[in-house]
């Protein structure tokens, strides 16, 4: 069985927390919802690798469907 969605990236985690915490919030706040086609806040996001950069996964805000961010 292939779980490699479910890993927590630890490495990608402590990218994220060195991001300054007013950034992530604005970060968090500006993720474009495909459904909706607005700017939404993501929820129940976790943080993941996706060389060079890393990238929130969660859901929208608004409709809970999912939506991702990339950081760079
Ligand atoms: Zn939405």
């Amino acid at each position: 069985m292939d779980h490699k969605k479910e890993v927590f990236s630890f490495g990608a985690n402590k990218k994220w927390l060195a991001i300054p915490a007013a950034t992530r919030k604005e970060l968090e706040h500006n993720v474009w919802c495909s459904h909706c086609s607005d700017v939404v806040q993501i929820v129940d996001f976790v943080v993941k690798d996706s060389p060079p950069e890393i990238a929130l996964e969660g859901k929208c805000g608004k409709c809970g469907k999912k939506v991702a961010r990339f950081i760079d």
